[in-house]
């Protein structure tokens, strides 16, 4: 039986790896999928901890799309929903996450070529979210074994000497999930802190959304617009 860990290198699936390796637990194979859109401080991350892989000769892969995430966003012929064929999908998130589609089917092709059917696949889903457990006897999931929290987690890693922070900015200060810096699924929150401490990739989501006709926020809100209404949120403050 083999043992692969998907990571992210977010802080929950840095945290289990993490213990995964204090404890001894048997790890072949660390597997991680770039969209090629995470923060700086995701790849920062990865850089750090596939060095300590290396240096206790465990596997490292990383996984890509098949194509550019932006070119699937824009450009390649696409099937919609409706069946009518169109230029890109749009917006990763809400309930046309199409780049986690693709990243499951990767990561599971990728397994299944390599380890056929002897293979365990641990996940890190916190304690706190059941919600995102599936029952499959494929996969292992150490953190809700270990009863650790999401804030747990987070500590754990900031013990452990990880932070993710761009331009002097830890993320995980001002947002939810350090996911694809351009989802979707962002709340308004997580959007004014973008504005607010994050230019760099606020001016990146004002580019993309220059591109595509459909609003960023639920559809309906553009970048611009949430530009302006936070502007007029901060005079009145
Ligand atoms: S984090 Fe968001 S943008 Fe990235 S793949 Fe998942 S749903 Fe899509």
């Amino acid at each position: 039986m083999k043992y692969i860990a998907s990571v992210s290198f977010g802080k929950d699936s840095l945290c289990m790896l993490l213990l995964l390796i204090e404890r001894g637990e048997p790890i072949d194979e660390v597997v991680f999928y770039d969209t090629g859109m995470e923060f700086e401080a995701i790849y920062k991350i990865r850089d750090r901890v596939r060095e300590e892989l290396e240096e206790k000769g465990i596997k490292y892969t990383e996984l890509k799309p098949e194509y550019p995430f932006e070119y699937t966003m824009f450009e390649r012929e696409v099937k919609k929903r409706d069946g009518s064929k169109g230029k890109g999908y749009s917006w990763c998130g809400g309930r046309c996450r199409w780049g986690t589609s693709e990243k499951k089917r990767i990561i599971r092709k990728y397994i299944k070529e390599r380890y056929g059917e002897e293979y365990r696949e641990y996940v890190g889903i916190a304690y706190d979210e059941p919600k995102r457990i599936r029952e499959d006897e494929k996969k292992i999931y150490p953190l809700y074994e270990w009863k650790m929290r999401e804030r747990d987690c987070l500590e754990y890693c900031y013990k452990k000497g990880y932070k993710w922070e761009e331009d002097g900015v830890e993320l995980y200060e001002i947002l939810d999930r350090v996911s694809c810096w351009c989802c979707c699924n962002k709340n308004l929150k997580e959007l004014r802190n973008y504005w607010k401490y994050l230019p760099r990739y606020w001016e990146e989501l004002k580019r993309l959304q220059s591109k595509t006709e459909r609003p960023f926020r639920n559809n309906k809100e553009r970048i611009e617009e949430l530009e302006e209404r936070f502007k007029k949120e901060d005079k009145k403050h």
